[in-house]
Formats: C-alpha cells, sequence, structure tokens
C-alpha cells in the first residue's frame, strides 16, 4: 500500500486491553475422590515446602472440617483433608490470576496511570509510558509490571543512583538533529545516545534540513558524524522538504515501538508528518478525545499505526538527555567504566597518569565512547 493512503486505515486510538484470561477449569477433587499416588507425592512435596505456621494453618482448617462433617460423610484422613485443602487453594489462586487484565500504559500520573481507554491505580507501582501491565479488572488496581524490552530512564536529580523511569519497552529513539537553523553540534547527539544506549533500545540518528546546505557541506556535516558508526547507529540523512530520505526513515521505523527526540526546532514534527501522514490530525483527536482542560498538554501519547508501528511522545522523552550532565551522573552512563581500576581512586579518566580506563580504550571501552565521555565530562 502506498505510505500516502496508510492514515485512513489508521484507528485513532487502538485498544491495547486483552480481555481477561478465563481461570482454567476449576480443580477440585472431591472428598471421596482417592489421590493417586503421584499426586499425592507432588502434593505432600508441596506441603513440606510450605511454611510451619501455614502448615499448621491447613491442620487447623481440616480439623474443623472432620469435626463439622456427619460420622459417614468422609473416611478421609486427616492428611487427606489438609493435601485437598492444598489442591482447592492452588485453584482458588489460579482462578484469581487469571482474573488478571493487561494493557499498554499510555500516561502515568501521579497515584494513577492510564491504560488506553481506562484509568488505574498506580498501587505502589513505578510505571512508564509504554509499560504492560497486568490490573484487576474489577478494582482496576495494578498487580505488577511486565518484564520490560527496554527503558529510557533518567538519573533522579537529587540522588543520581536512583532511575527515574520515563519510556518503557522503546525499540528505536530516533535523535533528530538538523544541518543548520539549528546548527549541528555533536554534544547534543552525546547526550542523547548515552541514556539510549543504557536503556536497552537501539538508537538512529536522522540529520535533517539537508536541502539547507551544499554538497560540499553536507559532506563537511556527515563527517563530524564518522566517529558515531563505531557505535552501530544506523545514520539517516534528509530532508522533510525535499522528502530526501523519509523512505529510508519509514523502513527503520516499521514494527516497531520508536520515539522521536531532538531539539526543539530540528524538525521532528515535520518529520513524524511525514514519515507518517495524517498523524497530526489523529493525535490532535487523540488529545481533544482525552483533554482535560489544563492538564492536556501533561498527555502522553503512544500512537498506534497499526502493523505493529508504535510512536511514543511524552512530555519526558522530550527532555532526555539534555542540560548538564555532573561527574556522578557520567558514572551512572558509562557503566563500562566500572570496576576498572586507576592509580587515583578519584580519577577522571582524562588526564591522570596510570588511568585504567584510557588503558582499555580501544579494547573493552570503544574509542567513539570514550570521546563522548571526554566531551560530556568538558561541559
Ligand atoms: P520540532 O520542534 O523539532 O518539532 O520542529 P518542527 O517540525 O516544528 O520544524 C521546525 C521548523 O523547521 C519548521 O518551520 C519546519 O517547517 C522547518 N523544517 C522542518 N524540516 C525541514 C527541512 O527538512 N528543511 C527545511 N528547510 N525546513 C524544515
Ligand atoms: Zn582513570
Amino acid at each position: 500500500m502506498p505510505p500516502s493512503t496508510r492514515p485512513t486505515s489508521f484507528p485513532p486510538v487502538t485498544r491495547y486491553r486483552i480481555s481477561p484470561a478465563r481461570a482454567f477449569a476449576h480443580v477440585t477433587i472431591k472428598a471421596e475422590t482417592n489421590l493417586d499416588s503421584k499426586t499425592r507425592r507432588t502434593l505432600e512435596q508441596k506441603l513440606s515446602a510450605i511454611q510451619e505456621n501455614e502448615r499448621r494453618k491447613l491442620y487447623k482448617r481440616a480439623t474443623t472440617i472432620r469435626k463439622n462433617s456427619l460420622p459417614d460423610a468422609t473416611s478421609e484422613s486427616l492428611d487427606d483433608i489438609v493435601l485437598r485443602l492444598l489442591i482447592d487453594d492452588e485453584a482458588t489462586t489460579d482462578a484469581a490470576e487469571a482474573e488478571t487484565a493487561t494493557g499498554d500504559v499510555t500516561w502515568v500520573g501521579r497515584k494513577t496511570c492510564r491504560l488506553t481507554d481506562i484509568e488505574c491505580e498506580l498501587n505502589g507501582h513505578r510505571v512508564a509510558v509504554g509499560d504492560i501491565v497486568s490490573y484487576e479488572p474489577d478494582t482496576l488496581r495494578l498487580k505488577s509490571v511486565l518484564p520490560r524490552k527496554s527503558l529510557l530512564s533518567r538519573p533522579d536529580p537529587g540522588n543520581p543512583n536512583i532511575e527515574m523511569p520515563i519510556v518503557a519497552n522503546v525499540d528505536i529513539v530516533l535523535i533528530v538533529v538538523s544541518v543548520k537553523s539549528p546548527p549541528l553540534h555533536v554534544r547534543i547527539i552525546d547526550r542523547y545516545l548515552i541514556a539510549i544506549q543504557r536503556s536497552g533500545a537501539q538508537a538512529a540518528l536522522c540529520v535533517n534540513k539537508l536541502d539547507l546546505v551544499s554538497a560540499d557541506e553536507r559532506e563537511l556535516e556527515l563527517a563530524k558524524l564518522l566517529a558515531y558508526a563505531d557505535l552501530d547507529l544506523p545514520i539517516i540523512g534528509c530532508s522533510v522538504d525535499t522528502g530526501e530520505g523519509i523512505d529510508k526513515v519509514r523502513e527503520l521505523i516499521e514494527g516497531k515501538t520508536v520515539a522521536f527526540v531532538g531539539h526543539s526546532g530540528v524538525g521532528k514534527s515535520s518529520l513524524t508528518n511525514a514519515v507518517v501522514p495524517g498523524l497530526a490530525e489523529i493525535t490532535g483527536t487523540v488529545m481533544k478525545g482525552y483533554g482535560r482542560g489544563k492538564h492536556t498538554t501533561t498527555w502522553s501519547s503512544l500512537h498506534d499505526l497499526g502493523n505493529g508501528t508504535r510512536i511514543i511522545d511524552t512530555p519526558g522523552i522530550r527532555s532526555l538527555g539534555i542540560g548538564n550532565i555532573s561527574p556522578e551522573e557520567l558514572k551512572w552512563h558509562f557503566p563500562e567504566f566500572e570496576g576498572i581500576r586507576c592509580k587515583f581512586s578519584d580519577c577522571s579518566h582524562t588526564h591522570e597518569p596510570d588511568c585504567g580506563v584510557k588503558a582499555a580504550v580501544g579494547g573493552a571501552i570503544k574509542q567513539a565512547r570514550y570521546d563522548t565521555y571526554v566531551r560530556l565530562r568538558s561541559g
């Protein structure tokens, strides 16, 4: 299908909610059922593995059951009743677990989060946009956060050892820069890259506004980025104005969850709109639908474009990697330096003698990563 005809088929909001899985058949072994030896052995093992006080409670329940049953109703031993209780309890737990639904987090507030079309209580969980969570459909309380493919986070300004989640499960973060207005500075790319590289997401670079420079200037600008090839960074030159490179961007994000980051004015909105014509209107609809007066601008969005492509756009991601980075925070971003010994314990790895980090450059530490470190270190 030609890309220009795509948007009409994009639903403004896709429902991610998977209907609650039904409980498995409720396993109850009737009192008169004799346990086969294999089941009995498994149950006995389970019984011996549970805690002493829990075991005592089971026996107490079993005693009550025996006391309350008619004299000839059961010939079960106390042990058998306990094993039967164990089976019943497991079945109940299974049923309770099955009464769980999952959804994708599209917005996170202080006490609640939004899963496309419902709002759930966070219930003490720390979640990010893009997280897949399970929740109780009856109470709309979160139960758990499913394992993440990636997590873009930033250190807590008050404590660089604490990560603050920004966006989860992004496959590709596209860093958008422009060759002119605003001009290209590699340090901007460095800031984004360090955050992306430790997230587990793939980074890609989009150099926009190529139409604004001559062929010679283009060469010069692109040469500045050669060092990043070492970091497996796909680099796409493009121009929203001439359409150059747009198909490559489209190809790169096809079937993936993607986030666009970059300074204001580089052309992120124009690019998103060029890649997915009509998205701006769709976004507008979603915003209007969800709008809550002054809160509207704080809504994060996860736009499903069909065919598995999703675009995440949140205020958090817009501020990713921007601002000055303290030496403390730098340490957090370069985990590959950890455990390497230097002569001085407070070595900055820039000018000191016998620096283990510098010695490892070209080996365990990539040159481009070290260069990034030095650039960020010097502010
Ligand atoms: P954002 O802030 O990153 O979302 O940037 P916008 O998409 O709003 O674009 C900022 C300005 O740059 C707008 O005036 C766009 O028309 C312009 N722009 C975007 N892409 C290009 C391009 O490839 N070439 C030129 N010449 N201008 C562009
Ligand atoms: Zn050092």
